[in-house]
């Protein structure tokens, strides 16, 4: 059954939209006084910057990590190439060589990419890892003078990521 949303009844206040701008300069005005006492309620970006204030669970830029020993984790599945909706993940997957001494993985990445200026910084990647292999570092400022700058290559994404030590799937021999 269609639910219908009725508008709401606007006063005759809200209709004329003049308390609400008169709202908005009265607060202007109380902000512009306090900044003459010295107390601020803006930033200096860049000078300033948030890093420090940033909550646990702040999603920043989506990064490749290694583990303690500077292996990869990526199987190269592309489950997160699959799931991320603006198409942001680009991966070659290539075979590791049966002579290779990680060979009872068949794959890693051979190259992985990710677009930034694409990325919405959802999580979606990192939420479908098998492999804990792709995680949201709260890396926000990602700026670059070229879309080709935007583009994070395998390096990059390791560069960001860096290591992060834990139990992985595909070095595990019981499984
Ligand atoms: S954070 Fe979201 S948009 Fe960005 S790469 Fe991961 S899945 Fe794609
Ligand atoms: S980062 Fe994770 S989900 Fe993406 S290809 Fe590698 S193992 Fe698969």
């Amino acid at each position: 059954m269609a639910l219908v949303v009725q508008r709401p009844k606007l006063s005759l206040a809200e209709k004329l939209y003049l308390p609400a701008v008169l709202g908005g300069l009265m607060l202007t005005i109380r902000h512009f006084f306090k900044s003459l006492g010295g107390k601020t309620e803006t930033m200096q970006y860049p000078e300033q910057k948030w890093d420090d204030k940033l909550p646990e669970w702040y999603r920043g830029a989506p990064t490749l990590v290694a583990d303690e020993w500077g292996r990869e984790r990526c199987v190269s599945c592309q489950l997160c190439e699959f799931i991320c909706p603006p198409r942001a993940i680009t991966i070659t997957p290539e075979e590791i060589p049966r002579t290779d001494v990680w060979a009872k993985v068949e794959k890693r990445p051979k190259e992985f990419e990710i677009d930034m200026i694409r990325c919405i910084y959802c999580g979606l990647c990192e939420e479908v890892c098998p492999e804990q292999a792709i995680f949201l570092r709260k890396d926000y400022a990602i700026t670059g003078y070229s879309r080709a700058e935007m583009k994070h290559n395998k390096a990059k994404l390791y560069e960001l990521g860096g290591v992060m030590p834990d139990v992985i799937n595909k070095w595990n021999d019981q499984k």
